[in-house]
């Protein structure tokens, strides 16, 4: 991912923010405030930041090119379809505000609120090549879960035992922790109906969309091999802006 232009499209955001909110900022819990500084993910699809190619061989092209251009578009699509028919005003309301009021909407924009979200984020959790773990965020793993490697486990049978389709995550929580969850569909820890609920730093999609081309049916293999392209800087910066 390119650093700059997540660093101006983060610059943009939070000023954005900061006019919209206003005086109201003083008055919401720290754990809110810490979730303001965090860029925003929109409602309409971003290009994606590297090519269908760039993740091979660990994810292929074709996987790549079907998952973005296919299952998430269409989520951004009919998104945008249910918050035209439930009358959601986008330009007032963040994704992120609506997807934390998620039982005030109707399944297709939970759906497809949390199907846009996800895969607007999943995109930026991987890069081409690889990355070091950053520092900070090393030691916040190492607190933790003890271990990086207790944490990679405890990520990869999150992934590996959510039965049927959805996401494995490592959450920030209001309590300023770390944990790993897993949400079961498009559903995602911002929501309220959410088991562990917090800040999302990292994302893996485990809906055999995601890997069934080059994978079949080992999602464990798939997982695996995921690890070779984490964009660790992305996971470092949110969690730096989320207060780890
Ligand atoms: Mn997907």
């Amino acid at each position: 991912m390119n650093v700059n232009s997540s660093r101006r499209s983060f610059l943009k955001n939070t000023s954005t923010l900061c006019i919209t909110t206003g005086l109201g900022l003083a008055m919401l819990p720290a754990v809110t405030n810490a979730a303001r500084r965090l860029p925003l993910i929109g409602y309409t699809q971003k290009k994606l930041p590297y090519n269908y190619k760039a993740l091979e061989p660990f994810i292929d092209a074709a996987t790549m090119e079907i998952h973005y251009s296919k299952h998430a578009a269409a989520y951004a699509k009919n998104l945008a379809d249910a918050c035209a028919a439930e009358k959601i005003d986008t330009s007032k309301l963040s994704l992120e505000d609506l997807l934390k009021n998620i039982t005030n909407y109707s399944a297709k924009v939970r759906n497809n609120g949390g199907g846009h979200y996800n895969h607007e984020f999943f995109w930026q959790c991987m890069q081409e090549g690889t990355t070091n773990l950053p520092v900070k965020l090393a030691n916040a793993i190492t607190q933790s879960f003890g271990s990086f490697e207790a944490f990679k486990t405890q990520f990869t049978d999150a992934g590996k035992n959510r039965f049927g389709s959805g996401w494995a995550w490592l959450v920030q929580t209001e309590n300023q922790k770390l944990v790993v969850c897993s949400t079961p569909n498009q559903d995602n820890p911002l929501m309220n109906i959410a088991e562990v609920k917090g800040i999302p730093l990292l994302g893996l999609d485990i809906w055999e969309h995601a890997y069934y081309l080059k994978y079949q049916n080992k999602r464990a293999d798939y997982i695996a091999n995921w690890w070779n392209i984490v964009n660790w800087n992305f996971v470092a910066e949110r969690g730096n802006m989320a207060g780890i």
